[in-house]
């Protein structure tokens, strides 16, 4: 198959925008909503650095579009379209890419965004690489971001940290608990927050998903709000296989709050909007601390003394 008959048969069909002209042509054309702004993202995953290579070619398409997905719940978007660019390796089978077409048709029907262009080429480095690009719309100026937090907000996470970076250790045969399967379902499908992301405008002061370590995330909305953070251990939220996982492995928390993979919400709200923000949500959220005068970023065990980690998250380079 050449690439001109990947894009016809695989993922024109995926293409339900009339802008997006059937991937016959050069490019999409699309307009924006009155009162609305675009808000853009753009993920890429390699095999062997994002994913192990042994996964379903649904869960990585599933996984590539979330992961985006997540971004724009982060940012208060609702997603519309996204653009997919794929470096195939020569000997990747046709069965392998009508896999990965179909699961991005699943998670299209379930967060309601179509298939607008990209690119396919092939790759001689042997590895698979993917990328994809996320087109989302918020109101003029309403968009969340991770600079506003101001010290005294209280810090909220949804769902349970932890999940996924205990769920990889179970992917690669390190880890074997009970509840084993629903930490490997959280590695490889995250939840995007979006309908979270989206009540959390006009609510929260700071937004951002976690990808790479609470700690590190968190470090990330500090520094740039010009903040400090005091966080507490035992108000992070675990999962019950997460609790099984840490009697079982050493430094448990090191994978907890610096393991990467959860595409959670960490957000930051003024106390006066605590109230709020209680009966605007069906996912779990958890006030885990403080943000706080100065610049320092601590987490303090139950005896309240500063937990020391080894490093705060998951780092490329
Ligand atoms: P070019 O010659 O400019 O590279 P292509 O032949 O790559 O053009 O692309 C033709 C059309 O197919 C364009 O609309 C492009 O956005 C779309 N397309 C190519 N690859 C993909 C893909 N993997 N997924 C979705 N659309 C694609
Ligand atoms: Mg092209």
């Amino acid at each position: 198959m050449n690439e001109f008959d990947i894009i016809k048969i695989f993922f024109a069909p995926l293409a339900h925008h009339p802008g997006a002209l059937n991937l016959k042509d050069d490019a999409a054309i699309f307009t924006i909503p009155a009162g609305n702004e675009l808000v853009v993202t753009k993920d890429a995953m390699v095999s062997g650095v994002h994913f192990i290579g042994n996964e379903s070619p649904e869960s990585i398409a599933r996984k590539l579009l979330r992961v985006n997905l997540s971004d724009l719940a982060a940012m208060g978007a609702t997603p519309c379209y996204y653009f997919l660019a794929l470096m195939l390796p020569a000997t990747t089978p046709e069965h392998w890419i009508r896999s990965f077409a179909s699961g991005l048709a699943a998670d299209q029907k379930e967060y309601g965004i179509t298939l607008m262009g990209g690119d396919t080429t092939h790759t001689t480095t042997g590895a698979l690489a993917l990328s994809l690009t996320a087109f989302g719309l918020v109101p003029e100026g309403q968009s969340l971001k991770r600079s506003g937090a101001k010290a005294g907000d209280a810090v909220y996470v949804s769902g349970t940290i932890g999940d996924a970076a205990l769920g990889l250790q179970v992917a690669g045969g390190k880890l074997q608990v009970k509840g084993s399967g629903t930490l490997l379902q959280r590695y490889q499908l995250p939840q995007p927050r979006i309908a979270l992301g989206q009540k959390l405008r006009g609510i929260a002061n700071a937004c951002m998903d976690i990808s790479d370590g609470l700690m590190q995330d968190m470090e990330h909305i500090a520094t740039s709000s010009g903040v400090g953070a005091t966080l507490h251990q035992a108000l992070i939220p675990l999962s019950m296989a997460a609790r099984y996982a840490m009697e079982t492995i050493e430094n448990p928390w090191q994978t907890i709050v610096a393991g990467g993979d959860d595409y959670e919400l960490l957000f930051t709200v003024p106390l006066h909007h605590i109230s709020r923000l209680e009966s605007i949500t069906d996912v779990t959220v958890t006030r885990i601390g403080t943000m706080t005068e100065g610049k320092t970023i601590q987490l303090l065990d139950k005896h309240g003394e500063e937990m020391i980690l080894a490093r705060k998250g998951y780092r490329h380079f």
